[in-house]
Parts: structure tokens; sequence; C-alpha cells
């Protein structure tokens, strides 16, 4: 199987037409610059071009990931309000357009969609209107809400939108990409700070590739991550979007369900409505370790998708990664008996029975 390394070189054509299509999938008419590195790359590039020193972010967070962007906030000088609320809740329209009315000088509020790693959503629309509303630039984490629940980027009025390949795509991580408005190009234009001459900016592929025809790639392209990305969206296609999303939210619906029907671990996110359709955490009574049960849970049946969170909720809080091709009712159920097993070797119940699963 090496037929993949006598490839003929990825024309900058077939470049932009993927990028056309992945702007598609966004539901957007901005540009939209696919970066080659995972989607930390362009979530760095996006925040780093936004971040004017001295101006006023509003940094949302709801999980890992908002932490991180208040960090390269800051480098970037910028005066860095956080809004944060329990990893196991979503943020409300209400919370963010209070904390605007705090901070009027406020242009710029930065928001993860979804977040696999807490398995929380946030209603983006309505958080967008309000920001809209204010008159700030809206940039947004959408790595692990694309192709799992519904990302209306235009119509919800995001400026800096970015996603990845790797998760509900079911598609490559080496490549992601970035959709920039008009107002996000002209506030990243007008940055002094905002990187330049670097892998890091937006503005240079912008220079050499977007506002220059798209016929010039200005560096090689990650081809294989590339054709990847084609796959993948040829397959969002062949099933339907709405079929993809449909997929996700059944997942997500049908184990929150079954867990709650087995017993002894709880969903970590409280309300079902802020549930991500992408992946369920779950938490664990107290004294069990969650890394200690996912490993029993692998051992079980190594080819689900659970992990123990990350970071401070390593100990109580497992994490399954029901999404790509794992967003379907054969994971779930799996799923479902190894943790019954990985319970009932702890000596813990686990009702399979309720759960409507055998074994
Ligand atoms: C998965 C994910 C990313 C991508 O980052 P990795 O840590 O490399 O997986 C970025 N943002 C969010 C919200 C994610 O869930």
């Amino acid at each position: 199987m090496t037929e993949f390394l006598d490839l003929p070189p990825l024309t900058a054509a077939r470049f932009a037409a993927i990028e056309d299509r992945v702007a598609a999938l966004l539901r957007t008419r901005n540009d939209v610059v696919v970066m080659q590195g995972e989607a930390l790359l362009p979530l760095e590039a996006a925040v780093r071009g936004a971040a004017h020193p001295g101006s006023t972010a509003l940094n949302i967070v709801t999980g890992p990931y908002g932490q991180t962007f208040g960090g390269w906030l800051r480098d970037g000088g910028a005066k860095v309000v956080d809004l944060a609320v329990p990893f196991d809740t979503a943020v409300t329209a209400e919370q963010v357009d209070q904390a605007l009315r705090d901070r009027p000088e406020t242009d710029f509020v930065s928001l993860v969609h979804a977040e696999a790693a807490t398995g929380n959503t946030n209603p983006v629309a309505a958080i967008a209107a309000v920001v809209r509303e204010h008159g700030a630039l809206l940039m947004l984490d959408a790595v692990a809400s694309v192709a799992a629940e519904p990302l209306l980027t235009d119509a919800w009025g995001v400026d800096l939108c970015v996603v990845g390949g790797q998760k509900a795509m079911g598609g490559p991580a080496g490549v992601s990409a970035v959709a920039v408005s008009p107002r996000a190009w002209e506030r990243i234009a007008a940055n002094p700070a905002a990187p330049r001459r670097s892998y890091l900016s937006l503005l240079d592929w912008r220079e050499r590739w977007t506002a220059a025809g798209r016929t010039v790639l200005p560096h090689a392209p990650a081809q294989l991550e590339m054709l990847a990305l084609e796959a993948c969206l040829d397959r969002i296609d062949a099933e339907g979007l709405d079929g993809v999303l449909a997929r996700h939210r059944a997942a997500a619906t049908a184990l929150r369900a079954g867990v709650l029907a087995l017993g002894t671990l709880t969903p970590y996110v409280r309300r079902a409505e802020d549930a991500a359709p992408v992946a369920t955490t779950l938490r664990t009574p107290p004294g069990l370790d969650a890394a200690a049960l996912a490993a029993d849970v692998l051992r079980a049946d190594p080819g689900v998708p659970v992990q123990a969170a990350g970071g401070a909720l390593a100990g109580e809080v497992l994490r399954v990664n029901h999404y790509g091709p794992a967003a379907a009712p054969e994971t779930v159920r799996r799923t479902l008996a190894a943790l019954a097993t990985a319970l009932r070797g702890r000596g813990l119940p686990a009702d399979t029975a309720a759960a409507g699963i055998t074994g």
C-alpha cells in the first residue's frame, strides 16, 4: 500500500475547490482559508490576528479551549475579560449580553461552540445575535461542532469560524480551516500586532493566495491530508449533511439515556439541551477514578471510543467520543456494554436490562 507515495502534486485549483467545499459545509460566502496544521493553528492565527493591543476582548470560557484563547489574547496585548461558567453547563446569551453591557468598549468575543473535552455545547445563534447587536466581532471555535450540529456561519454572523476535520467530519487532523468575514479581515489588517510573514499569518494567506486569485500556492500543499479532507467531504455529501447531524444527535441521545438507565455513572453535563452531539462526558461516583475505569472499559472492549477526560477532570470524568464513524447505534451499544462490564468488575451495579443491552 504505497501508491499514496507516488501521487502527482495537488494543484492549486484542486486546493481551491476543496476550500470552496469547506465554505459550503460552513454555510458561508466568506473567504475560507485552509491552513496546513491541526486546528490549533487557525485558532491561534485567528486569535492573534484579532488581538489588538489595548482593545478589550470578552473571552467566554466554557471548557479548556476558552482558557487557551485567553492566554493568546493577553499575549497580543488585549485587555481580556473572562466570562467563565461551570464546564457542566452552557453559557447563556443573557450572560453574554450582561458582560458586554458591563464593558461597552468590548470589540471582540471568543467563544467555543461545542467542547469535546467537557461535552457541552453553547447556544451560538442567540449569543451571536447579542454580539452583533453590540457591534463586536465574533470568533467561534467550531472544531467539535462542524458536522455534529448545525453550524450557520453567515446566518448567525460569525466573523472568524474555525473548523478541523478530525472530529464529526471523520477526516484528517492535519489540515483545518477558518472562514474570515470582511469585517474580520479589516480588523486583522488594521492590527499592528497581527502576525505577518509568519506561518500563523492569515494576512500572508490573503496576500499570497486568497486575494491573489488562488492560482499559486504559497507552500507545498499537505497533499495526503487534502485528499483525505476531500474524501471526507465526499462521504458527507453522499450521506447528506442532515443525515450526518442526525446520526450524531441520535448517538448522543442514546448514550445519555443508556447511561442513565444503567445507573452508577451520571452525565457530567447537567441538562440534555447543553450536551454536545459530538461527545458525551460521564461522571464517576465519588472514589472511583475515571482513568482507572476507562482502562477497565478498554480492557472489556478495546474498540470503544472511551477515554478519561483531560486536565482537572481526569479523576472524575470519562469521555465517549461518539463522532465520525463512531456516531452509530452499534458503537453506543458496545460502549454501554463495556461500561457495564467495567462497573460490575468493580462490584458496582449496572442495569443492562433497563439500558436495553444484553450482557
Ligand atoms: C478537538 C478540539 C480542538 C482541536 O484540538 P485538539 O486538542 O488537537 O484535539 C479544538 N477546539 C475544540 C473545542 C475541540 O473540541
